[in-house]
Protein backbone atom coordinates (compact mmCIF):
# COMPACT_ATOMS: atom_id res chain seq x y z
CA UNK A 1 0.00 0.00 0.00
CA UNK A 2 1.21 3.64 -0.95
CA UNK A 3 1.09 6.17 2.26
CA UNK A 4 1.15 9.98 1.19
CA UNK A 5 1.79 11.59 4.23
CA UNK A 6 2.26 15.32 4.85
CA UNK A 7 6.11 17.16 5.81
CA UNK A 8 5.90 17.61 9.12
CA UNK A 9 9.21 19.51 9.31
CA UNK A 10 7.95 22.25 7.13
CA UNK A 11 7.37 25.48 9.47
CA UNK A 12 4.41 26.47 7.46
CA UNK A 13 2.27 23.03 7.18
CA UNK A 14 -1.03 24.11 8.51
CA UNK A 15 -4.07 21.78 10.45
CA UNK A 16 -6.58 21.03 7.43
CA UNK A 17 -9.30 21.11 9.33
CA UNK A 18 -9.24 24.39 11.20
CA UNK A 19 -6.44 25.76 8.54
CA UNK A 20 -4.63 27.43 11.46
CA UNK A 21 -2.81 25.69 13.84
CA UNK A 22 0.33 23.82 13.63
CA UNK A 23 -0.74 19.63 13.04
CA UNK A 24 0.66 17.00 14.98
CA UNK A 25 1.24 13.07 13.25
CA UNK A 26 -0.20 11.88 16.63
CA UNK A 27 -3.64 13.40 15.67
CA UNK A 28 -4.00 12.88 11.81
CA UNK A 29 -6.61 11.40 10.35
CA UNK A 30 -6.26 8.83 7.29
CA UNK A 31 -8.67 8.29 4.20
CA UNK A 32 -7.96 5.17 1.98
CA UNK A 33 -8.42 5.65 -1.36
CA UNK A 34 -8.69 3.21 -4.65
CA UNK A 35 -7.47 2.81 -8.24
CA UNK A 36 -8.76 0.02 -10.81
CA UNK A 37 -5.51 -1.42 -12.02
CA UNK A 38 -6.46 -3.84 -14.96
CA UNK A 39 -9.51 -2.57 -17.06
CA UNK A 40 -10.99 -6.55 -16.24
CA UNK A 41 -14.53 -5.62 -15.17
CA UNK A 42 -15.10 -8.99 -14.19
CA UNK A 43 -14.92 -10.41 -10.79
CA UNK A 44 -12.29 -12.43 -11.53
CA UNK A 45 -8.60 -10.94 -11.87
CA UNK A 46 -9.32 -7.23 -11.32
CA UNK A 47 -6.58 -5.65 -9.40
CA UNK A 48 -6.56 -2.32 -7.78
CA UNK A 49 -3.83 0.01 -5.67
CA UNK A 50 -4.49 1.23 -2.79
CA UNK A 51 -3.19 4.35 -0.67
CA UNK A 52 -3.28 6.02 2.38
CA UNK A 53 -3.48 9.44 2.56
CA UNK A 54 -2.46 11.12 5.80
CA UNK A 55 -4.29 14.05 6.84
CA UNK A 56 -2.57 16.33 8.96
CA UNK A 57 -4.86 17.73 12.49
CA UNK A 58 -4.15 19.84 15.50
CA UNK A 59 -5.07 18.64 18.76
CA UNK A 60 -7.63 20.91 18.73
CA UNK A 61 -9.48 19.55 16.03
CA UNK A 62 -8.88 16.20 17.21
CA UNK A 63 -10.59 16.75 20.26
CA UNK A 64 -13.46 18.48 18.23
CA UNK A 65 -13.85 15.51 16.08
CA UNK A 66 -13.60 12.76 19.06
CA UNK A 67 -14.98 13.97 22.30
CA UNK A 68 -15.01 12.00 25.09
CA UNK A 69 -19.34 12.55 24.83
CA UNK A 70 -19.38 11.47 21.61
CA UNK A 71 -17.20 7.81 22.38
CA UNK A 72 -19.83 7.34 25.58
CA UNK A 73 -22.35 8.38 22.99
CA UNK A 74 -21.69 5.73 20.99
CA UNK A 75 -21.27 3.17 22.94
CA UNK A 76 -24.34 4.00 25.10
CA UNK A 77 -26.17 3.61 21.62
CA UNK A 78 -24.54 0.52 20.82
CA UNK A 79 -26.14 -0.91 23.95
CA UNK A 80 -29.55 0.39 22.84
CA UNK A 81 -29.13 -0.71 19.42
CA UNK A 82 -27.85 -4.28 20.40
CA UNK A 83 -30.64 -4.39 22.70
CA UNK A 84 -33.46 -3.54 20.66
CA UNK A 85 -31.88 -6.21 17.93
CA UNK A 86 -31.87 -8.83 20.63
CA UNK A 87 -35.53 -8.28 22.01
CA UNK A 88 -36.71 -8.16 18.52
CA UNK A 89 -34.74 -12.01 17.59
CA UNK A 90 -35.99 -13.01 20.78
CA UNK A 91 -40.32 -11.71 20.25
CA UNK A 92 -39.66 -12.85 16.22
CA UNK A 93 -38.82 -16.49 17.10
CA UNK A 94 -40.20 -17.37 20.17
CA UNK A 95 -37.09 -18.74 21.36
CA UNK A 96 -36.94 -22.05 23.34
CA UNK A 97 -34.28 -20.66 25.90
CA UNK A 98 -31.68 -22.40 26.30
CA UNK A 99 -27.70 -21.10 26.26
CA UNK A 100 -27.13 -21.98 22.65
CA UNK A 101 -30.14 -19.98 21.36
CA UNK A 102 -28.71 -16.82 23.74
CA UNK A 103 -25.43 -17.12 22.93
CA UNK A 104 -26.50 -17.23 19.00
CA UNK A 105 -29.09 -13.88 19.63
CA UNK A 106 -26.42 -12.29 21.65
CA UNK A 107 -23.93 -13.03 19.03
CA UNK A 108 -26.00 -11.32 16.18
CA UNK A 109 -27.39 -8.56 18.55
CA UNK A 110 -23.95 -6.57 19.24
CA UNK A 111 -22.84 -7.38 15.19
CA UNK A 112 -26.26 -5.84 14.11
CA UNK A 113 -25.86 -3.04 17.30
CA UNK A 114 -22.54 -2.00 16.29
CA UNK A 115 -23.48 -1.63 12.47
CA UNK A 116 -26.82 0.18 13.55
CA UNK A 117 -25.03 2.86 15.82
CA UNK A 118 -22.07 3.32 13.02
CA UNK A 119 -24.79 4.07 10.83
CA UNK A 120 -26.27 6.25 13.04
CA UNK A 121 -23.10 8.16 14.28
CA UNK A 122 -21.93 8.47 10.56
CA UNK A 123 -24.70 11.91 10.52
CA UNK A 124 -23.18 13.49 13.76
CA UNK A 125 -19.71 13.31 11.68
CA UNK A 126 -20.97 14.76 9.08
CA UNK A 127 -21.86 18.46 10.70
CA UNK A 128 -19.16 20.71 11.46
CA UNK A 129 -18.07 20.58 14.85
CA UNK A 130 -17.57 24.59 15.07
CA UNK A 131 -17.49 27.27 12.96
CA UNK A 132 -14.68 27.14 10.54
CA UNK A 133 -13.65 23.64 11.34
CA UNK A 134 -14.30 21.12 9.04
CA UNK A 135 -16.32 17.77 9.59
CA UNK A 136 -14.82 14.84 9.82
CA UNK A 137 -14.67 12.73 6.69
CA UNK A 138 -14.85 15.85 4.87
CA UNK A 139 -11.43 15.18 3.13
CA UNK A 140 -11.68 15.88 -0.51
CA UNK A 141 -10.57 19.77 -0.60
CA UNK A 142 -7.14 17.87 0.81
CA UNK A 143 -5.13 18.68 -2.07
CA UNK A 144 -3.61 15.14 -2.50
CA UNK A 145 -7.21 13.45 -2.03
CA UNK A 146 -8.51 16.32 -4.72
CA UNK A 147 -5.46 15.36 -6.82
CA UNK A 148 -6.17 11.84 -7.03
CA UNK A 149 -9.93 11.70 -6.75
CA UNK A 150 -10.13 13.78 -9.80
CA UNK A 151 -7.78 11.01 -11.68
CA UNK A 152 -10.59 8.74 -10.51
CA UNK A 153 -9.49 7.28 -7.32
CA UNK A 154 -12.21 6.46 -5.43
CA UNK A 155 -12.90 7.06 -1.88
CA UNK A 156 -14.43 3.38 -1.38
CA UNK A 157 -13.38 -0.25 -2.09
CA UNK A 158 -14.24 -0.87 -5.76
CA UNK A 159 -16.68 -3.86 -6.06
CA UNK A 160 -17.21 -4.66 -10.06
CA UNK A 161 -19.99 -7.09 -8.89
CA UNK A 162 -22.07 -4.04 -8.12
CA UNK A 163 -21.66 -1.88 -10.77
CA UNK A 164 -19.13 0.50 -8.60
CA UNK A 165 -15.86 -0.10 -10.40
CA UNK A 166 -14.92 2.32 -12.44
CA UNK A 167 -11.68 2.34 -15.12
CA UNK A 168 -10.70 4.90 -16.40
CA UNK A 169 -9.20 3.64 -19.57
CA UNK A 170 -7.67 7.22 -21.08
CA UNK A 171 -5.08 7.64 -17.64
CA UNK A 172 -1.72 6.19 -18.45
CA UNK A 173 0.92 5.20 -16.06
CA UNK A 174 2.50 8.68 -16.50
CA UNK A 175 -0.73 10.38 -15.55
CA UNK A 176 -0.60 8.82 -12.25
CA UNK A 177 3.21 9.89 -12.30
CA UNK A 178 2.93 12.97 -12.43
CA UNK A 179 0.13 13.30 -10.07
CA UNK A 180 2.77 12.18 -7.68
CA UNK A 181 5.29 14.30 -8.86
CA UNK A 182 3.30 17.18 -7.98
CA UNK A 183 1.56 15.94 -4.77
CA UNK A 184 5.53 15.63 -3.65
CA UNK A 185 6.54 19.13 -5.18
CA UNK A 186 3.69 21.40 -4.58
CA UNK A 187 1.46 20.07 -1.91
CA UNK A 188 5.04 18.97 0.18
CA UNK A 189 4.27 15.23 0.92
CA UNK A 190 6.09 11.96 1.12
CA UNK A 191 5.17 9.10 -0.89
CA UNK A 192 6.57 5.42 0.89
CA UNK A 193 5.81 2.46 -0.19
CA UNK A 194 6.07 3.06 -3.95
ZN1 LIG B 1 -7.05 22.17 13.43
Amino acid sequence: MLHIRPNYKNPNLKCYYCSHNTPAEEYEETQRLYFIKSGLKLWLGYKYTEVEVHIPRCKECFDLHYPKWKVHFYRLLWLLCSALVFFGIYKAADLEPSVGVYAFAIIVSIGLGAALAGFIAMFFNKRSPKKGVRPLGNNDEYAPIRRLEGLGFLDYKPDPSKGSAYVNEDLTPDDIESAFKQIKAEDDCIISGL
